[in-house]
């Protein structure tokens, strides 16, 4: 029960009119710890409650000592535009009772408006981090006084390049701050390294490993020809399944776009997000799906992470994602809260070593989903090792067998559409590497 953390009585009326009846897992573990003060580094899987985890803690403390002459005392930084938005809401709808206020600044947002933001002096700052090195290039005194840094989703931060900005983001704040990092995983490349420098003898908590979780999504694959195969069999679902809301991905944002022309053609109630539209736009589809305007939204991976509607229990991956990691997110954006939720992804035989890769690194195996109607040619490899990968000629027959085969040839221009290879630098975050070690 919320009742054993002793919070203020009005944060417990905020927990009551959110309608949470008990602590999930890592609130029960993180709330005591961040409210002793302790630096913490939590592992938490996507849609666990881990916004609430490091939010009602810091209110608490902000309720219990007043600072009146101090200018912004919380810091939480995001990866993206959308999870800050959405951390700001909760933020909001946890301090509704209180009188905190907090304020939104990120990228694709008038600088004006959000300098008005800054001399409001809100005890809370959600933010991504460039669009703060901007300011705090203006203003370098703006986050001296933040005794709480919270570092959400931290792995996607240090992955989309923000590792320098988030440690000299870091040093503006008050020397005797508490941090807390939150990541879905600790596999990140640069994850140790940002540790040593931004977090202080933390305590490690770990609930629910990103690996191996979600028991309550189902997840299957559809093995597929080719990229009009994957439409009917998108089609196919959209009519067949029962969902309140679905999001597809696709790894481009050429795709994307394609998809969502096809979908609407279908008279589909479609909205598409990716990183090329404007700020507006992508808030704009953002509410039209929280108000249930748009049943379907196809998306980049953008959209991966933070995007939290309660409605969406069926996910579908066009292209499979190029890492374990980004497939647990993009899969996450259903079942929250525990609800029950439905992942298909479909397969095709350039991508069939991404999904055994994918299956070595979370530890599961993907049930096989077949449409009678729609049965293609492609059934996946006769034989598999115990890697999952198709059992195939050694690579040094196959190389000479290429060369005899090509010796005197013309190289062949055929069309294909580009694989959905696993780069290298996804292996240490996500993608088991196919070579023996
Ligand atoms: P998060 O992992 O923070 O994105 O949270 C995922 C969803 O769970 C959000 O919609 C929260 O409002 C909701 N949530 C957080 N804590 C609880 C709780 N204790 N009980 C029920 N729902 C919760």
């Amino acid at each position: 029960m919320f009742t054993q953390f002793n919070l203020d009585p009005q944060l417990m009326k905020a927990i009551e009119a959110l309608d949470y009846s008990a602590p999930t897992p890592v609130q029960l573990q993180a709330i005591p710890a961040a409210l002793a003060g302790d630096d913490i580094m939590v592992c938490a899987e996507t849609g666990s409650g881990k916004t609430a985890a490091f939010v009602l803690p810091t209110l608490h403390k902000l309720i219990n000592k007043k600072a009146p002459n101090s200018a912004t005392r919380v810091l939480i930084l995001a990866p993206t535009r959308e999870l800050a938005r959405q951390l700001f809401k909760q933020c909001e709808a946890l301090a509704k009772f209180t009188g905190i206020e907090a304020g939104l600044i990120t990228g694709g947002e008038s600088f004006k408006f959000q300098a008005a933001t800054f001399r409001k002096n809100p005890e809370i700052i959600v933010s991504t981090p460039g669009r703060l090195i901007d300011h705090l290039g203006r203003k370098p005194n703006l986050m001296n006084d933040v005794e709480v840094l919270v570092l959400d989703e931290a792995d996607r931060m240090l992955d989309m390049g923000f590792a320098e900005d988030v440690m000299a983001i870091a040093n503006h704040c008050d020397e005797q701050k508490q941090t807390m990092l939150f990541s879905a995983t600790m596999n990140q490349k640069g994850i140790r390294h940002v540790i040593k420098q931004v977090l202080n003898d933390p305590t490690t908590i770990t609930v629910d490993a990103i690996k191996g979780s979600h028991g309550n999504i189902k997840q299957q694959i559809m093995l597929a020809d080719d990229d009009q195969h994957k439409d009917r069999l998108l089609t196919w679902m959209l009519a067949n399944e029962t969902y309140r809301q679905c999001i597809i991905f696709s790894n481009t944002k050429a795709k994307t776009d394609e998809l969502y022309h096809f979908l609407r053609y279908h008279k589909h109630k479609v909205g598409v997000l990716h990183g090329d539209m404007t700020q507006d736009e992508r808030n704009h589809i953002m509410s039209r799906m929280q108000q249930g305007h748009v049943s379907v939204l196809v998306a980049t991976d953008v959209a991966s992470r933070g995007l939290d509607v309660k409605n969406i229990d069926l996910v579908v991956n066009f292209d499979l994602p190029r890492s374990g990691d980004d497939y647990v997110h993009r899969i996450g954006r259903t079942g929250r809260a525990g609800e029950q939720g439905l992942a298909v992804s479909l397969v095709d035989h350039s991508e069939w070593n991404l999904k055994a890769s994918i299956e070595r690194y979370l530890k599961i195996e993907l049930e096989v989903r077949k449409v009678k109607a729609l049965l293609g040619k492609y059934k996946g490899p006769k034989k598999v090792k115990s890697n999952g990968k198709p059992v195939g000629k050694k690579k040094k027959d196959v190389k000479k067998a290429v060369a005899k085969k090509s010796a005197g040839k013309k190289p062949a221009n055929k069309q294909r559409r580009s694989p959905a290879k696993p780069s290298q630098a996804h292996f240490g975050d996500g993608t088991a590497p196919f070579k023996k070690r």
